[in-house]
């Protein structure tokens, strides 16, 4: 057996490497080495998960964002980026769209727009708690103070999803402006945890001056952490931003990573991400496959969803939510799977 597959071997059976192991499991990556973690990792996520995969319906509630991240669409130097924002009740209607269609949980995720103060956004959350009780509601607004997650969690948000982005604190400073830190995003997460959200970090495969060593660091840092949730895609270039002309992530080293976090963390609640699915035509089905098992719908009104431009050439910004439901529960039955009606918390037991 291979040094690389005897890692993969232990890892499974330890839930833990060094972070030099870890550099050599990424550095290894190769077909072989994918395939294996993806058994394993297929086979854990089945005694916990079944067949079911769960589903989100996301809510890009607004594109307006102080932040000026390198890799974002979004971001506030874009002037070409056509802003929008939704109302508390335009965000209702989508929920309640939604409901219909079976989702039991809803992602409100945005820029970091000063619109949505304490005030505003606990107010939404409380009326979306009353009139869908047996939801739950994830925030995904970036960077707020303790006081205000408390507050937003005392209003009803169950969970949190707020991407660590890199854990290298030198690769973090590449992505982001000076008025940013690393160590206040890591406040941040372990601020979310300790008020009782389920918490969600995450990271970008292949974004620029990614390594190896970054990826390591990554899963050393999901080792630890232990997060509800783990969003990772490929990074995919927006042209008016300075990554315009960086090459997207591939699809195939963002499954090993799904299969290995799989591994690390057997409970974990793991996307197939959107962007998956735009670098690579059957990248969800290859993520579910991988080890995956929640899938984020767009809800957003069809008239705002190409305004939410993160990255180039989003799929899925021109159906009806109800297009989608339909058209991705069929492709999650053809790769064996099955779309559930749940609000899909974590099961941290068998
Ligand atoms: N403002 C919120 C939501 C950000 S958008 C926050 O700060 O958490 C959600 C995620 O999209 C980001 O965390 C980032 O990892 C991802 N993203 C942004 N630009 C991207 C790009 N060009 N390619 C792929 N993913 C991107």
């Amino acid at each position: 057996m291979s040094e690389v597959l005897a890692l993969i071997d232990k890892l499974s059976r330890d839930r833990s490497l060094t972070e030099e192991e870890y550099e050599i499991v990424v550095s290894g990556f190769s077909p072989a080495a994918a395939s294996y973690a993806a058994s394993l990792a297929s086979s854990v996520r089945a005694s916990y998960y079944g067949s079911a995969v769960f589903m989100r319906g996301l809510i890009e509630i607004s594109n307006y964002c102080r932040n000026d991240c390198l890799y974002c669409g979004i971001r506030r130097s874009n002037r070409s980026c056509s802003r929008y924002r939704l109302s508390p009740s335009e965000i209702l209607a989508c929920a309640e769209k939604g409901y219909g269609l079976g989702f039991r949980t809803f992602v409100l995720q945005g820029g970091e727009d000063p619109y949505y103060t304490d005030a505003v956004l606990c107010s939404i959350v409380s009326s979306l708690k009353s009139s869908f009780p047996d939801c739950a509601v994830t925030l995904s607004m970036g960077e707020r103070s303790h006081e205000s997650y408390a507050a937003l969690f005392a209003a009803g948000a169950d969970r949190y999803l707020l991407r660590h982005e890199t854990a290298c604190p030198e690769h973090y400073a590449r992505l982001h402006p000076s008025s940013m830190s690393f160590s206040n995003r890591m406040e941040c997460l372990s601020s979310l945890r300790s008020i009782g959200y389920q918490v969600g970090c995450g990271f970008m495969v292949g974004s620029p001056y990614q390594d190896a060593s970054c990826l390591a660091r990554d899963l050393k840092f999901i080792e630890s952490f232990r997060p509800d949730m783990c969003g990772i895609g490929p990074f995919v270039p927006h042209k008016d931003t300075p990554f315009g002309s960086f090459p997207a992530g591939s699809s195939d080293l963002t499954c090993y990573l799904l299969s290995l976090i799989r591994i690390i963390y057997p409970p974990v609640l793991l996307p197939a991400t959107t962007a998956l699915g735009t670098v690579d035509p059957m990248g969800r089905e290859k993520g579910l496959k991988a080890g995956a098992n929640v899938v984020m719908p767009n809800l957003s009104p069809v008239a705002v969803r190409s305004k939410y431009s993160l990255y180039d050439n989003k799929i899925c910004t021109g159906e009806e939510a109800s297009e989608c439901v339909s058209c991705l529960g069929s492709r999650i039955k053809n790769a064996g799977y099955q779309l559930v009606v749940d609000r899909g918390d974590i099961r941290k037991e068998i």
